[in-house]
């Protein structure tokens, strides 16, 4: 066993985009995160292309203690089934829980009947509630504004704490639901933007604007971007991440395909 391998805690970058156009195209991965936390592993909203990322990766899907996936959507969904049988080697090895929105399940449901029996268990997401695996704990703090049934996560390790906000419309009070030392935001758009067909309602997505309002008031020592629309990609990841950090006098980050963050980065700020 690799002891110095096993105390560290990273996260993979399986993917970087987000919403339906940049996923249909693949300019960017959309395979989602692959957590490390000190040995215990869990796979984060598997979407398409998750099983190609994993074993170009060479990541190994038996380890897995769990998959979590935030809403239905399929840029956070589409490969949970393969993922699910590569977690069981096949279906023989019973093991892992999913964690999900009951809707997730319970209308048209995201796993396969025939899959069900080959994991442990399965947890439905739920605001306010917090579950452990392995050496992680994770509270789901608040439901997010979309168009499904959809959390964010704070994860605590030994040594760190993580605020994940997945996919949400802003809305006022959404900050105050998160803290962390590292912050990891979707930021789907570019500019704040309004559903087509109804006038001035905003979009379920984050922009640049909201990541700014977030990133002052949650005050991480790092924030990761990821998930990008076309928009934010267009621009350019890294210089949006680099304006924010000139926005925000706090060091922003965008992720690229395949990167491996390792949080001891986090003890050096
Ligand atoms: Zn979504």
């Amino acid at each position: 066993m690799d002891n110095a391998n096993q105390s560290k805690e990273t996260i993979t970058f399986l993917g970087t985009g987000g919403a339906r156009f940049m996923i249909i195209s693949q300019l960017l991965a959309s395979g989602g995160l692959w957590f490390n936390f000190d040995g215990t592993q869990i796979l984060m909203d598997p979407g398409p292309g998750c099983i190609v990322q994993v074993t170009k990766r060479k990541l190994n899907p038996q380890e897995l203690s769990a998959i979590i996936v935030s809403h239905r959507h399929l840029d956070h969904s589409a490969d949970l089934n393969v993922m699910t049988e590569a977690m069981t080697d096949g279906g023989f090895q019973k093991r892992g829980i999913l964690f999900t929105p009951r809707d997730a399940m319970e209308t048209d449901s995201i796993l396969h009947s025939y899959l069900r029996k080959s994991i442990e268990g399965i947890e439905y997401l739920e605001a306010g509630k917090t579950w452990s695996v392995g050496n992680v704990s994770f509270t789901a703090p608040v439901r997010h504004v979309h168009m499904v049934e959809n959390y964010g996560l704070i994860f605590k390790t030994k040594k760190h704490t993580i605020a994940y906000i997945t996919d949400t419309r802003y809305f006022e009070e959404l900050g105050s639901y998160y803290r962390g030392d590292l912050l990891m935001l979707n930021l789907t758009f570019l500019h704040k933007r309004t559903v087509p067909d109804r006038p001035g309602a905003p979009m379920d997505h984050l922009s640049e604007p909201d990541a700014e309002r977030l990133i002052k008031e949650i005050k991480p020592k790092t924030t990761i971007l990821t998930h990008f629309g076309m928009g934010v990609w267009r621009a350019k990841p890294e210089l949006v991440a680099a304006a924010l950090t000139e926005k925000t006098g706090s060091k922003v980050i965008a992720a690229t395909d395949g990167l491996v963050y390792d949080l001891a980065e986090l003890d050096k700020i």
